[in-house]
C-alpha cells in the first residue's frame, strides 16, 4: 500500500509545503519527513530544534509529533521506536520447554520479556517479545 504511493508520488509534480512553488520536473524537491516536500530555497532555511535547540536547515530537519527536529534528535525518537524487540525460537530445534526458559532468562540485556506466541506464518516457530525494561517499568509504575 506505502509503497504504490511513493511510487504514486513520484510521478506526479509536487510543490513546496512552505511557499507553494511547484517543482520544474517529479522529484526535484526533497522530502522532508512530517513536513513534505519542499523547494531548494525553503530548505536551506534554519529552523530550530525543539528539543536540543540548534539551528538546523529545514532540508534535514524532521517534523515529529508536532515538533521540529533536528537529525541528531531524530535518529533518537527514531531509536525509541526500537524499544520493542522480537527473538524467534523454532520448536523443530527445541522443545518447548526449552524456548520458554530460553525466552525468559536468555533475552537482550535491558529488556522485559512481555510475552511468548506462535509467528503467525510458521507452525514451528514461536516469537518472544520483549520490551525496554526501563520503557516496561515506566508503564507499569
Ligand atoms: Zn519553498
Ligand atoms: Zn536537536
Amino acid at each position: 500500500m506505502e509503497r504504490e504511493n511513493v511510487a504514486h508520488t513520484r510521478q506526479k509534480i509536487s510543490y513546496c509545503v512552505l511557499c507553494n512553488k511547484t517543482e520544474s520536473s517529479p522529484g526535484t524537491f526533497p522530502f522532508v519527513i512530517g513536513l513534505g516536500r519542499v523547494c531548494i530555497e525553503c530548505g536551506m532555511k534554519k529552523v530550530r530544534c525543539d528539543v536540543c535547540g540548534e539551528e538546523t536547515k529545514i532540508i534535514t530537519s524532521s517534523r515529529f509529533q508536532g515538533r521540529t527536529l533536528c537529525l541528531r534528535d531524530h535518529m533518537k525518537e527514531i531509536e525509541k521506536y526500537r524499544n520493542h524487540l522480537v527473538i524467534t525460537f523454532d520448536e523443530e530445534k527445541m522443545g518447548i520447554d526449552e524456548i520458554v526458559n530460553k525466552a525468559l532468562h536468555s533475552g537482550p540485556e535491558g529488556y522485559t520479556l512481555l510475552s511468548i506466541r506462535r509467528a503467525r506464518n510458521s507452525k514451528t516457530v514461536w516469537e518472544a517479545e520483549y520490551e525496554k525494561t526501563e520503557l516496561f517499568e515506566m508503564r507499569c509504575s
